[in-house]
């Protein structure tokens, strides 16, 4: 038998969840967001769920290829553009849809020597700061692409800092609407969050991540709880050791956690090498044999360790949920003061995978 952690991805959910999401934005085009290989849930494995979406969207060349390779003909947005001008040739030679974001882009595209326009995503910086042409800008770069024959069709796409909150695209959306002032163009804006909670945000295409992955963009698992949305991705493993505590007995390493009176703890095999937070506090919630419990000590590279006392059937071989569809990512994320997204980015390349 092989070390017994395992990731499992349930493309029939991945499927469902775009369905959703397609409900929730009826009038848009989905990108269906699959950059870091997936969120996690391995790209080679999962786009071919994600195929009735109108467009992948991802970050890496390399991935954009590959999905060509297996036959996708759709769209393929690379979000962050091309970052040298000679990858321009595999933008060409792929049919790849690219992000502009800055000056030196323009002129990339205005020296390639190309077969057919290239199909352009044009950023505007409306508050996050990090990618985009100021508001300001847009009509100027807008004429300029305009008259370039190496480019097709314009989109003007950008990037919301705070869509979880209710009131929280209103700058975002002022902005937006001062660089589009006058300009007739197909627009696309919504992440996830945006998809699910603000439908005046919707227009041509929306750019969904996290939800396709059935976690939430808030962090907050009951801000989809109702939605349909299904964890795809589940992490887990079974007890291999457990030991018995008397009072005051430390757990792992720095012992951070010591009981109070006797105790029986599990020892599973899973640690922070496997893609489990090292920084997870005791109380962590995790599922032992159907019950929920909590895990206790510092996680270690391979292993960590898990209260008994709520499930005393448990034992050597007791399946363990680390995370899916009971303990849910975002839970054990926001134990550990993250996100879900971080956490499923970080499924560990030695974890098996298998797809259900
Ligand atoms: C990652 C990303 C998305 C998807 O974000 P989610 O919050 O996962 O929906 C959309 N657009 C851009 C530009 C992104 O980088």
């Amino acid at each position: 038998m092989s070390r017994p952690v395992q990731a499992s991805i349930d493309l029939q959910a991945l499927r469902q969840n775009l369905n959703i999401i397609r409900r929730a934005a009826p009038q848009s085009r989905v990108w269906s967001v699959v950059k870091a290989n997936a969120y996690g849930h391995g790209l080679e494995r999962s786009w071919s769920a994600l195929n009735s979406t109108d467009g992948f969207a991802l970050l890496n060349l390399e991935e954009a290829i590959m999905l060509r390779e297996r036959g996708w003909k759709g769209p393929i947005l690379l979000l962050e553009g091309f970052f040298h001008a000679d990858e321009l040739a595999l933008f060409d030679k792929y049919r790849l849809t690219t992000s502009i974001h800055s000056n030196w882009q323009i002129k990339a595209i205005q020296n390639a020597r190309l077969n057919a326009p290239l199909d352009v995503y044009v950023k505007v910086n409306s508050g996050m700061n990090r990618l985009g042409f100021a508001p300001d800008r847009i009509h100027t770069v807008w004429q300029q692409l305009r008259a370039l024959p190496g480019v097709g069709e314009m989109t003007l796409m950008s990037h919301f800092a705070v869509a979880e909150r209710p009131d929280g695209i209103v700058d975002a959306m002022k902005r937006v609407a001062q660089a589009t002032e006058g300009l007739e163009c197909a627009r696309s804006l919504s992440n996830s969050a945006a998809t699910m909670w603000h439908p005046e945000a919707h227009y041509d295409w929306v750019r969904p991540g996290i939800v396709l992955y059935g976690a939430s963009p808030s962090g907050q698992w009951q801000d989809i709880a109702n939605s349909g949305l299904k964890p795809v991705m589940t992490l887990s493993s079974e007890i291999i050791a457990v030991q018995n505590l008397k009072p005051g007995e430390g757990v792992g390493y720095g012992q951070r956690y010591r009981s109070t009176q006797e105790q029986r703890i599990g020892i599973v095999a899973c640690g922070y090498a496997d893609g489990y937070p090292r920084h997870a506090p005791d109380g962590t919630p995790v599922l032992v044999d159907g019950v929920r419990t909590g895990i206790v000590g510092t996680v270690s590279m391979d292993m960590l360790a898990v209260d008994l006392t709520p499930c005393p059937q448990a034992g050597i071989g007791t399946s363990v949920e680390l995370w899916g569809k009971e303990i849910k990512i975002d839970d054990v994320a926001s134990a550990c003061g993250t996100v879900g997204y971080e956490l499923m980015c970080a499924l560990a390349p030695r974890v098996p995978v298998v797809t259900v």
